[in-house]
């Protein structure tokens, strides 16, 4: 962010910022989380991983996913595409054949018109990531120009409940039930904040016993309790890797595309290893849906603030974007370097 995007007077009669934690904290908790995770996932170790948030399937979203990645295949995905594959994109690029062929013979018969599957055959060769031409009878054929790599090793699911008492322990159980019965990730955890007390054993009772409990502050983290691996059905492969290209593609930082970074009150605030989002005007860490087109507080940043560089670089609003792009970016090359530090 520029150096001068505090520099302008404080609004009169608007409330002081102050670490208002008590004021819809769970996103900027999620964000800490989804940091920590980037940082230093597994709590056992390190493991290469990329972290993406509020992701699932139709029936269950979690709130941020993590999943470990080989690091050498993990680089050919990221030079096959910086972005993710949606399910129709990935069948073609996952099924693409080494030499020519008509696309119904290279990709497994799909459960609806193979005629839908032809617009992504040319949507992946307008992106580069396979070849398409026109084969005898007309027929469209592809090749890949690299293989599709096997670059998922686990997915895990994190639920982050920073007040873990136990009456949210017990709202959650059913839903830790069905992440712990459907066996989709092959770990689940809760997060909560830590708050250095004993952890009631009632509280630990109130949860399934395979899900492990992370007790999460600003500089450390400590397992209240180890999860059970789980035992994903090999049926699930394809909705499982499909989730993962989602989190390659989206990503925990994707937050800003919805909230108003261009507003004047949108700050940038370090916790811990995180920048999460605050608002001056509200003098609290604002939620992603208070941060919308619907704020009655917002007001653009005055064109002044984008003088620097304006209009070809924006104002501090396009700063924050360029800012988390970069580091998400600066990220996923560290990936698979063993003295990493993100
Ligand atoms: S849009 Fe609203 S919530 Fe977001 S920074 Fe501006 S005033 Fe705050």
């Amino acid at each position: 962010m520029p150096a001068d995007r505090n520099a302008f007077p404080f609004p009169r009669g608007l409330p002081a910022v102050s670490d208002a934690t008590d004021r819809d904290p769970e996103f900027a908790f999620e964000l800490r989380v989804c940091r920590w995770a980037e940082r230093a996932w597994h709590p056992d170790g390190l493991r290469p991983a990329i972290v993406a948030r509020q992701l699932g399937t139709r029936e269950r979203r979690w709130d941020t996913v993590v999943v470990e990645v080989d690091p050498e295949a993990f680089a050919a995905r990221r030079a096959l595409s910086t972005d993710g594959f949606d399910s129709d994109l990935l069948r073609v690029v996952r099924h693409a054949p080494a030499d020519w062929a008509w696309y119904r013979d290279a990709i497994p018969e799909p459960d609806f018109p193979w005629r839908h599957v032809v617009p992504a055959v040319h949507r992946a060769a307008g992106r580069g990531v396979v070849e398409k031409r026109r084969g005898t009878r007309n027929r469209v054929e592809y090749r890949q120009t690299v293989p599709y790599p096997e670059w998922v090793e686990r997915i895990v699911a994190i639920e982050n409940k920073p007040n873990l008492d136990a009456s949210a322990a017990r709202a959650l159980a059913d839903q830790l039930e069905h992440d712990v019965s459907r066996a989709l990730a092959d770990e689940v955890w809760v997060a909560t904040e830590a708050t250095g007390d004993r952890v009631e054993p009632a509280l630990l009772e109130d949860l399934p016993v395979e899900v492990g409990i992370l007790a999460v502050g600003e500089d450390s983290t400590e397992v209240l309790w180890h999860p059970s691996t789980l035992t994903p059905d090999p049926t699930d492969a394809r909705r499982r890797l499909v989730l993962a290209e989602r989190a390659y593609d989206r990503g925990w930082r994707s937050y800003v595309e919805t909230m108003r970074p261009d507003c004047r009150y949108f700050e940038l605030d370090r916790r811990g290893r995180a920048l999460v989002p605050k608002c001056a005007a509200k003098g609290c860490y604002q939620s992603q849906r208070e941060c919308a087109h619907s704020c009655s507080a917002f007001e653009p940043e005055p064109p002044a603030w984008r003088m620097n560089g304006w209009p070809i670089d924006g104002g501090p609003g396009a700063g924050v974007r360029r800012i988390l792009a970069a580091r998400r970016d600066r990220v996923r090359e560290r990936i698979g370097d063993p003295q990493r530090d993100p």
